[in-house]
């Protein structure tokens, strides 16, 4: 079994989150720890002056309730860590910085079948350091 579990969660993509969520219980022995992340990507200076101010804080703080509802609605503790950054060298950072061993994943968004990996997913399964459990 694993110790620590991270599961990035696409907020445009909730329901496969939430299957993810749940096989992320499923993986767990007494002790272990879930960690349900989402990234708010982040965007360059130059575009991000056009946004009102405090775009971000909020966007994070919605994100969180969001998260810890999910997390709420599993029945288990759960940490929720939501972060502004880009998306796969985020979970990477997380991971390494939170001893995860193992990721789990969804392959894509919905719709995307005909691709094998999204791009997300494809980066962090060929560079993480720890197991990552890709859901199709
Ligand atoms: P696609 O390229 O088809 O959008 P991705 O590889 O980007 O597919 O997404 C697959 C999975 O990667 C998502 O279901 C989710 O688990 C994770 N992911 C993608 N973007 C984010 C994000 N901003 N925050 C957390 N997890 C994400």
């Amino acid at each position: 079994m694993y110790k620590t579990i991270l599961v990035p969660i696409d907020m445009a993509h909730v329901v496969e989150g939430k299957a993810n969520v749940d096989l992320a219980a499923s993986h767990c022995a007494q002790g272990s720890k879930v960690i349900l992340l989402n990234v708010v990507e982040d965007i360059p200076n130059w575009a991000a002056i056009d946004l009102p101010a405090g775009q971000f804080e909020k966007s994070v703080e919605l994100t969180t309730t969001e998260l810890k509802a999910i997390a709420k609605a599993s029945g288990m503790h759960m940490d929720v860590d939501v972060r502004v950054g880009h998306s796969y060298d985020t979970i990477l950072k997380v991971a390494k910085e939170r001893n995860v061993d193992l990721i789990i994943i969804a392959s894509h968004r919905p719709g995307f079948q005909d691709y094998f990996l999204g791009s997300t997913a494809a980066k962090v399964v060929r560079h993480a350091n720890c197991s990552v459990l890709v859901v199709r």
